[in-house]
């Protein structure tokens, strides 16, 4: 290695440690993480009698997000997509870890960043314990880590038939947003839709004590009740008037409206099966906690997702036909 280039590496390797304290000194909200950041690995103490649960999610400029969005929202969604695979399975948010690849260390582009992803990570008590940071195309990994008591995680098998199909609040808002910025329209009431989605953890944990099976819509509800179907070995029956749009697509065609709710994905709702005699008790439950729930459809023999009606799916989302 030349010494030029040595002497560049010795540069990086100063200025990624600046880059380091944007995310290291902030609060632990868990006895239970020993050693955080600052030693060569984390030490995590899982509760007794309890199970780690745990997802991983890779952002990419230019794939996943625009080069020029709000570094904040960027932060925030990085971890809301990872904490909405927890609330899918029922688990409780505790530890996340951070890899960072980025062109350049930027504080403009930093800070911002770093307070996105740390407003977040305090709502959840989520403790940051390790990360790693790398020159490259900018890309965003997180990994979170989450506790459920043993044997009481909730997974995409277990529908049977019969059982009613649910989702969370409303669905399409997400897809419609990213319609509008791709077509260069930039003030969007329903941008934080797609920027800054709620992971769905409280009630993800209420729904461990009913739901028989659920998933979060990362990919459209067509495709991830199909991960549902396959992995529960039945099939599922929608109802397409059942489907809750969200009210700022109501003036679009209903087709128009099925593709964006079922197909465009990124409204990381919650989708679940209830036995049918629990559907107006957990409603409530849910509504004491502000969320909506609708039933959309119902468990049936089979596989695969079918619907009547004369709409036919398009949009990315969806490859299951
Ligand atoms: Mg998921």
């Amino acid at each position: 290695m030349s010494s030029r280039s040595s002497r560049s590496n010795r540069k990086n390797a100063a200025e990624f440690t600046l880059i380091r304290e944007y995310f290291s000194g902030h609060p632990s909200y868990h006895s239970d993480t020993v050693l955080g950041i600052g030693d060569d690995a984390a030490l995590l103490q899982l509760p007794s009698d309890h199970q780690l649960v745990v997802s991983i999610d890779t952002m990419v400029e230019g794939v996943h997000f625009f080069p020029d969005v709000d570094p904040a929202a960027l932060g925030h969604k990085l971890l809301a997509v990872n904490l909405s695979d927890l609330a899918a399975m029922g688990a409780e948010p505790r530890w996340a870890t951070l890899a960072l690849t980025l062109p350049e260390s930027n504080p403009e582009w930093l800070k911002p960043f770093s307070e996105g992803l740390f407003a977040l990570a305090q709502q959840h008590k989520v403790d940051l314990v390790g990360g790693d940071t790398t020159r490259g195309p900018l890309t965003l990994t997180l990994q979170v880590h989450g506790i459920v008591p043993r044997g009481k995680a909730i997974t995409r098998a277990g529908a049977e038939l019969g059982e009613q199909i649910c989702v969370t609040e409303t669905l399409g808002a997400a897809g419609y947003a990213l319609q509008q910025l791709q077509q260069g329209e930039e003030a969007i009431a329903i941008r934080h839709h797609l920027e800054r989605p709620t992971p769905r953890i409280e009630v993800g944990l209420l729904l461990r004590e009913h739901a028989t099976a659920m998933i979060d819509l990362s990919d459209g509800l067509l495709a991830d009740l199909g991960h549902i179907t396959e992995r529960s070995g039945v099939g599922a029956e929608l109802d397409l008037e059942a489907i809750p749009v969200h009210p700022a697509l109501s003036h679009l065609t209903t087709d128009q409206q099925l593709n964006l709710a079922l197909t465009a994905g990124d409204d990381y709702e919650l989708c679940f099966t209830l036995p049918a005699e629990l559907v107006e008790g957990v409603r409530q439950q849910l509504r004491a906690m502000n969320c909506k729930m609708s039933v959309v459809g119902e468990v049936q023999s089979g596989g695969g997702v079918s619907w009547s009606g004369a709409w036919k799916p398009v949009g990315s989302g969806f490859q299951h036909f």
